[in-house]
């Protein structure tokens, strides 16, 4: 299994719109290894689209718990129970996920009982352990380690980047963060930064059509990060590819991949990816698959 990453949902936000992106989530393989990291609503189908065998589901890992990122951790692992999965998944997260998790199998209660009588299936709730965790290192095991750094995602307190390490590669995942230049320490060198990015002259828009203009406006600036900010912090890091994602806006048909690169090219000249869903950016060389366009 070549070490990867795909981006299975590439936009900021819980909001769908026809023909649109779909939320945060992504599969990150590496050091035979495939770990989930958030799980925003379709993260079970970009699993699958992307080859994964639901049962074979493991480890899972999420940065904060607003709904773009949390949604469908739930129905993740539910599904892949209805899909045989028998073997332990371990999920790490914020405080509170424990909380979403064992709430969730109480509104699933009347399915998971009969399926347990019915289909003789293992019960979900010994399945699954879930680990909180805070700053540091998260995990540290068969040469995978994880650490995480609270970063700057007001009024949300416990959001978290993550770092990825095995067998001398690295990945980071900013998680949602205003411009927080501590994370340019966190991702020294890493192969890739995954970062978030808002796009400044699509803010207005994306405001005004959501319909409650000062409020978001308000949130976004104080909450996330402009390209330009994710590029500078890229710069700082010295990592080899920056990935931009969570894109905000993300479905701004005068929005393109082109103004996307013209705003990062402000801070960072390094080999560049705008996530779109579906996206596979190899890790081997932290080369961009065949087909990416990139620039
Ligand atoms: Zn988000
Ligand atoms: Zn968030």
């Amino acid at each position: 299994m070549p070490d990867r990453l795909v981006l299975l949902g590439s936009k900021g936000g819980p909001a769908l719109r026809p023909g649109g992106p779909w939320p945060s989530s992504s599969l990150l393989q590496i050091g035979g290894s495939s770990i989930v990291v958030d799980c925003g609503l379709g993260v079970t189908r970009g699993l699958v689209d992307a080859g994964i065998s639901l049962k074979s589901l493991d480890l899972i890992f999420i940065t904060h718990l607003h709904s773009d990122h949390v949604l469908e951790l739930g129905p993740l692992i539910h599904t892949a129970w209805t899909a045989g999965l028998a073997t332990p998944v371990r999920v790490f997260g914020p405080p509170g996920t424990g909380h979403y998790w064992r709430r969730f199998c109480q509104a699933m209660e009347f399915d998971i009982e009969i399926r347990i009588v019915d289909e003789g299936r293992p019960d979900i709730r010994d399945l699954v352990s879930i680990g909180e965790f805070g700053e540091g290192q998260v995990v540290a095991q068969g040469g995978l380690t994880v650490s995480a750094l609270r970063v700057e995602h007001p009024p949300v307190t416990d959001c978290f980047a993550l770092r990825f390490e095995h067998g001398g590669k690295s990945v980071v995942f900013s998680g949602d963060t205003a411009f927080f230049p501590p994370l340019a320490d966190f991702a020294r060198g890493a192969d890739i930064l995954v970062h978030e990015a808002m796009l400044e002259e699509g803010i207005e828009r994306l405001v005004a059509r959501t319909g409650n203009g000062a409020r978001l406006r308000e949130h976004l600036l104080a909450s996330h990060s402009f390209a330009e900010e994710a590029g500078s912090i890229a710069s700082d890091a010295g990592v080899k590819r920056l990935v931009l994602n969570h894109l905000i806006p993300a479905d701004d048909s005068l929005i393109g991949e082109a103004d996307w690169t013209a705003a990062v090219r402000k801070t960072w000249n390094g080999d560049l990816t705008i996530a779109r869903d579906g996206l596979v950016v190899g890790l081997s060389s932290a080369k961009a698959a065949a087909g990416e366009e990139t620039a």
